[in-house]
């Protein structure tokens, strides 16, 4: 079963990262990640063109996800691309 919600836009590629319906062609996600997100015309919404590659591109997403103003992208945080953590050393 599908877990991605009704108002996903048609447009987005596969992948963890997705706009939906509520976007309203405000454009600020494309000035964040220009490389990530694509315009439908027909419809004045962005759509996310390219999941993320890198975590500079990670990162991007990240920042138009968590500030776009109508709460339109969505992803799933927990397998986000990220650089490895510090190993953390026993000090004891
Ligand atoms: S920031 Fe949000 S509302 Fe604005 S274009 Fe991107 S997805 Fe749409």
């Amino acid at each position: 079963m599908d877990s991605v919600g009704p108002n996903k836009l048609p447009n987005n590629v596969p992948g963890r990262y997705y706009t939906t319906e509520e976007c309203d062609g405000c454009a600020y996600c494309a000035s964040v990640a220009p490389d990530n997100f694509g315009y439908e015309k027909d419809s004045n919404t962005y759509y996310v063109s390219r999941q993320p590659k890198s975590p500079e591109e990670e990162e991007c997403v990240r920042e138009a996800m968590d500030d776009c103003p109508l709460d339109a992208i969505c992803g799933d945080k927990k397998t986000a691309v990220r650089e490895p953590a510090p190993r953390r050393t026993n000090a004891a």
